[in-house]
């Protein structure tokens, strides 16, 4: 799987560990002359009561049902992998 990352970050993380103006100079160069990825942010699913059976609850983005035990916390879908909106406790 692919990582993106901030550029604005990523020079923080290089201003905290390179003293040399030199050594940081070229790694914000280098930031900032790659181009940038095509990326969406993304966003959580939701996890949907079902209609068809008590319990259980459907994935947002794939419909997958499962069924969910009251303290149960699922901060993914397990059928199609994609992060969920959890609820703070
Ligand atoms: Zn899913």
């Amino acid at each position: 799987m692919e990582k993106y990352i901030s550029v604005a970050d990523a020079k923080s993380c290089a201003l905290a560990r390179h003293s040399d103006p030199i050594i940081r100079s070229a790694i914000y160069g280098v930031l900032d002359d790659t181009p940038a990825a095509e990326v969406a942010p993304m966003v959580p699913g939701r996890w949907d009561p079902s209609s068809s059976y008590y319990g259980f609850r459907c994935c947002s983005v794939c419909g997958g049902t499962i069924q969910f035990d009251d303290d149960d916390v699922w901060p993914f879908c397990p059928r199609c992998g994609h992060p969920m909106e959890v609820e703070p406790q």
